[in-house]
């Protein structure tokens, strides 16, 4: 099949899960139209994610098949990422470090679920000099890694040039199309009645000389969590608020708990400017795991990837697009259908 010859598939929302499943498509020879009412804004969570790739961290305690779709994906990413040229790949992996006893004790929990090594705090500041002498403990997860998630949707825009069509759409019917996936992060609540939520998140942005950071920094500190994304441009990402709300306010204490466990755990950052801070909606669902399958015969659904849906777009769009193009559901879906809520 030539690419746009098989099947007439509309993709509504063009954010990174929706760009990824028609990149996909239209790899695999369907003629693929995104819907989507700002192709080149920045409307979407995938805007404001920091992009870590973390298939053991986030999802440490969840639902175990959530555990299993995320380890899937991070074995996709390499190649999904060498096929979209530079997008920030960066494979030198997170130090998860803790302040004080207290955060010691409460990151303990998670490094022991991961099997990851403790290293004292001067064995991480070996690693990383830029950390405060008060950190205490933390370990080396070399699995938790990084993309720049406004990289990879800018290289599946260009794969889907002329493909995406400025539109919001408010009924489904009103699309022509042999297959509909929907993939509108928040807005598939109100397109199909699915139970997908906003969970709020603020972050900051901050920038200074390259080379301070070489590693994601997940920290903890006095109780605080935050984590620390450095860009080879000597961007910093500092995220993020994690709160069950849907406005866009930044506030001041979102903005204070974040600078503040930045700079306990960095000290230097303090030199650096602030560039940006901006609020995302993470697509949530009663159980934080993704819905993917179909909706009807000819309605496909892929949403509510919540925290990890920068890690989970290339297993979404590699599964999503089978469903689509071989009618036959792969059983790591199984556990996404989304009418498992009643
Ligand atoms: C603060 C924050 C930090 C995050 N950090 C990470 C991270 O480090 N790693 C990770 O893996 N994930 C992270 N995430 C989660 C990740 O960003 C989301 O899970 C992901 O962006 C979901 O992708 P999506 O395409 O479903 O939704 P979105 O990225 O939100 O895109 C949805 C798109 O649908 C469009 N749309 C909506 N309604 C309609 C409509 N009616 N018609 C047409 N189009 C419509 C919107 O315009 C938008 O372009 C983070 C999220 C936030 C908010």
């Amino acid at each position: 099949m030539t690419a746009g010859s098989g099947p007439r598939v509309a993709v509504v929302g063009g954010g990174i899960i929706g760009l990824a499943i028609a990149a996909e498509l239209l790899d695999r020879g369907a003629d693929v139209t995104v819907h989507d009412p700002s192709p080149e804004g920045s409307d979407g969570a995938w805007h404001v994610a920091a992009g870590m790739l973390a298939p053991g961290g986030e999802s440490a305690f969840e639902y175990p098949y959530l555990t299993r779709l995320l380890e899937a994906s991070g074995e996709l990413w390499p190649s999904f990422a060498g096929r979209l040229g530079d997008v920030g790949y960066d494979e030198a992996g997170t130090l998860s470090v803790a302040l004080t006893a207290d955060d010691v004790a409460d990151c303990a929990r998670e490094w022991k679920h991961q099997k990851l090594a403790r290293l004292s705090g001067s064995q991480l500041r070996e690693r990383e000099p830029a950390l405060s002498p008060r950190v205490r403990a933390g370990a080396f997860a070399p699995s938790e890694i990084q993309v720049d998630p406004r990289k990879v949707v800018g290289a599946l825009r260009h794969v889907l040039k002329g493909r995406i069509i400025a539109r919001q759409i408010s009924d489904l019917s009103e699309i022509e199309s042999d297959v509909t996936v929907v993939a509108a992060g928040c807005g598939t609540a109100t397109l199909t009645g699915l139970p997908i939520r906003p969970v709020k998140g603020q972050v900051l942005r901050l920038r200074g000389e390259p080379g301070l950071l070489r590693h994601v920094i997940h920290g903890a500190a006095d109780g605080r969590h935050v984590y620390l994304v450095p860009r080879a441009d000597g961007e910093v990402v500092v995220g993020a608020t994690q709160e069950e709300r849907a406005d866009r306010q930044i506030t001041a204490g979102g903005v204070h708990d974040l600078l503040r466990a930045a700079l306990d755990l960095v000290p230097g950052l303090a030199e650096h400017e602030i560039t940006e801070w901006t609020v995302g909606h993470r697509p949530g669902s009663p159980d934080n795991a993704p819905l993917l399958g179909h909706l009807d015969d000819r309605t496909v659904v892929a949403a509510g990837h919540h925290r990890n849906g920068i890690l989970l777009a290339p297993i979404t769009a590699r599964l999503i697009a089978d469903l689509v193009l071989t009618g036959s559901a792969d059983p790591l879906l199984e556990a996404f259908a989304p009418g498992r809520f009643g």
